[in-house]
């Protein structure tokens, strides 16, 4: 056998992330697990492969990925086994195995970062092995928990470096209203004039998937569902005020987003709000560098019980190569000259060497919020979901508590989510422009800290109270910016 016949080459699809650009891989997911704790978010892990029937049971039989990207096989013992393709179904099976909505506080929040596996076409951005960072607010119903994680996503993307992400937006309905815009949609899509025009795989999802079609990339489809009906057009009143109140809220934190009428995702169990992000920095056939949406009836399809849920995914490859980092890295040899000082002044080669003495100490992340902000009735919604916003841009975790339980339940959710303070704007305080700031616990000296501050100082007040608190050395509050090694 020559030399040339041993040579093995990674399966198609895959790749090796080699030194430095393995560095860019880590450090982007690293970043992410800094930045989800702020929203609440705890890291999770749940294995990278399942029972084939909860990703069949989940992401739904008629789903591309489910009829042809699954990487399935039996394993020793006769069972189906395949690897995740995506993050929500272990998560949800989790929750609900674990029976967490009778032991914790809901929402709850977590995020994970790893390996999916899909078998598709390779080609640029699309690969079979890929990483995702992504988080799920499971028990979460209302509206501004969709536009706490879009920020969240955002943040994120711009803070790696994204190229011009563009969030695209979009409300699906729910089991309500859906059925009446699928009949639309069908009756549109199967008109000889609509089904002639369209490509093959099209016209057979007519029939078994017709929302598939409007996903469908092909140029000459494109420009035949350009005047599909828009599920909006179909909303029901409660989805109506839910997709009202997502706009509201992002206009309300100045998010910027675009209306797309044929935006569904791919998976069968989204409802209502469904988004995306794209990147100017991509190709236009895979510009899409995360995604995400409501999935309310998920949880309890799995066998849980019915349950509001909202997640979303970023593509770790995708949206680094939607940045000019890999540009800056591929500059860093040789070691000294102009070019590798460039590397060095862009901020992304940070030296090894650190002042602090000794190898880096072992930490464990703390995710309790520092902060849960109650908004007392719906007036107030959009001021608690403000200054939640303002708060985390200090580096505070802060959990903006939901509004449809009582006041009562809110303030006892804050305990039981460990938080340090709550931040309560109810209508007096809204109309004097003000937040109550309350320290949690009873002993006197916290009492004495409870106060009413102008709203414009409320993020300092509550930076002051972390920061005293947290000299005062009793261990138990410390300010997220201080908790190492956020
Ligand atoms: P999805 O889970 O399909 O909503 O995808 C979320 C994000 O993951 C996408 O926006 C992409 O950035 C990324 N992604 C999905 N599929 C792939 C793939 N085959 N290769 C690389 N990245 C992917």
């Amino acid at each position: 056998m020559s030399e040339a016949d041993c040579r093995f080459s990674a399966p198609k699809g895959v790749a090796d992330l080699l030194p430095p650009r393995s560095a860019l891989s880590r450090a982007a997911t690293d970043y992410f697990g800094q930045l989800a704790p702020l929203w609440g978010y705890w890291p999770i892990e749940t294995p990278l492969f399942e029972k084939t029937e909860v990703f069949e049971r989940s992401v739904g039989g008629t789903s591309e990925i489910v009829t042809k990207q699954m990487y399935t096989f039996e394993d020793k013992s006769g069972d189906s086994i395949t690897l995740r393709p995506e993050g929500t179904a272990g998560v949800v099976r989790a929750f609900i195995e674990h029976e967490i909505y009778k032991k914790e506080p809901l929402p709850w929040r977590v995020f994970y970062a790893g390996e999916m596996f899909r078998y598709e076409r390779p080609q640029a951005g699309r690969y079979r092995q890929f990483k995702q960072v992504g988080v799920e607010a499971i028990g979460a119903e209302e509206p501004e928990a969709d536009v706490e994680q879009i920020e969240l996503c955002l943040t994120f993307l711009e803070g790696i470096g994204v190229v011009s992400p563009r969030l695209l937006l979009n409300s699906i309905g729910d089991k309500a209203c859906r059925p009446r815009y699928l009949e639309a949609l069908d009756g549109f899509l199967s008109s000889n004039d609509v089904s002639s025009k369209l490509c093959q795989e099209c016209r057979l999802r007519i029939g078994r998937n017709p929302l598939r079609v409007l996903d469908c990339k092909r140029a000459e489809c494109r420009r035949v569902t350009e005047f599909a009906p828009k599920s909006v057009e179909y909303l029901c009143g409660p989805c109506r005020v839910h997709f009202d109140a997502v706009q509201a809220g992002l206009q309300a934190l100045g998010i910027e987003f675009v209306l797309e009428s044929r935006l569904v995702r791919g998976l069968d169990y989204y409802v209502r709000t469904a988004f995306e992000v794209i990147s100017e920095g991509l190709h236009a056939a895979q510009d899409a560098v995360a995604g995400g949406g409501r999935y309310d009836g998920l949880v309890e399809s799995l066998g849980g019980p019915p349950t509001g849920a909202v997640g979303f995914a970023i593509g770790v490859e995708r949206s680094l190569e939607a940045t000019r980092w890999a540009n800056i890295l591929s500059i860093r040899q040789p070691r000294s000259g102009s070019k590798a000082e460039s590397a060095a002044s862009s901020g992304l080669l940070t030296p090894g060497y650190s002042e602090q003495k000794g190898p880096p100490r072992f930490r464990i992340r703390d995710s309790s919020p520092d902060v849960v902000v109650v908004g007392v009735d719906d007036s107030c919604r959009t001021a608690a979901l403000a200054l939640g916003s303002r708060l985390r841009r200090e580096g505070i975790a802060t959990v903006v508590s939901p509004v449809g339980k009582s006041l009562k339940a809110r303030m006892k959710y804050a305990d039981r989510a460990g938080a340090h303070i709550t931040a309560v704007i109810g209508p007096e305080e809204l109309t004097s422009q003000t937040v109550a700031i309350r320290l949690m616990g009873s002993t006197e000296a916290k009492i004495a800290k409870q106060r009413t501050v102008p709203s414009n100082r409320a993020v300092s007040e509550v930076l002051a109270i972390l920061r005293s608190e947290s000299s005062e050395g009793d261990g138990t509050v410390s300010t997220s910016a201080q908790r190492e090694p956020k």
